[in-house]
């Protein structure tokens, strides 16, 4: 188990476009486990590369729903339709929290760790969680997105990191 240190705002790092990842060797293995294990310690629902200091195209969501771990490796959005509201935070924001419009639904295509190809939809708070991480991969921060920001105590349900 190894848990990284999650880089906040405001730092260069999050405000970069990854680049690609081309090779999928064991280094990848490790930062995407490292990913998981900072994730979880930190009590998020995904973590982008970028917030563990590394400018590549790697991210993870994981809701805590029956698909688990998703790991997006140069994801790209295919497909939105649709439109939510909902609160958001970021671990690179501690403590702050805003309401964000997204689509309803996405489809991406993205690879895993081992280089595969996959297409995969969602909706509704796993969408969100998507688009949050994947947006990090362009250097783009929630913060551009919020309509309004919350105070702690208007937050019910889930947070975004
Ligand atoms: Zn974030």
């Amino acid at each position: 188990m190894s848990v990284r240190k999650i880089v906040t705002y405001p730092a260069d790092i999050l405000e970069i476009e990854c680049k690609p990842v081309k090779i999928f060797d064991k280094k990848l293995t490790k930062i995407l486990n490292d990913m998981y294990d900072t994730m979880i310690e930190f009590d998020g629902v995904g973590l982008a590369a970028p917030q563990i200091g590394l400018d590549q195209q790697v991210a993870i969501v994981d809701i805590d729903d029956e698909h688990g771990t998703i790991e997006m490796i140069n994801p790209e959005i295919l497909e939105t339709s649709g439109e939510q509201i909902g609160p958001e935070g970021c671990l690179s924001f501690p403590g702050l929290y805003g309401e964000v419009n997204r689509p309803y639904y996405v489809k991406i295509k993205a690879q895993d760790r081992k280089g595969k190809f996959y297409i995969f939809e969602a909706e509704d708070f796993l969408a969100r969680a998507i688009l949050h991480e994947i947006d990090h991969l362009h250097g783009i921060l929630f913060t551009s997105k919020v309509s309004r920001y919350l105070e702690e105590s208007e937050m019910e349900g889930e947070e975004i990191e």
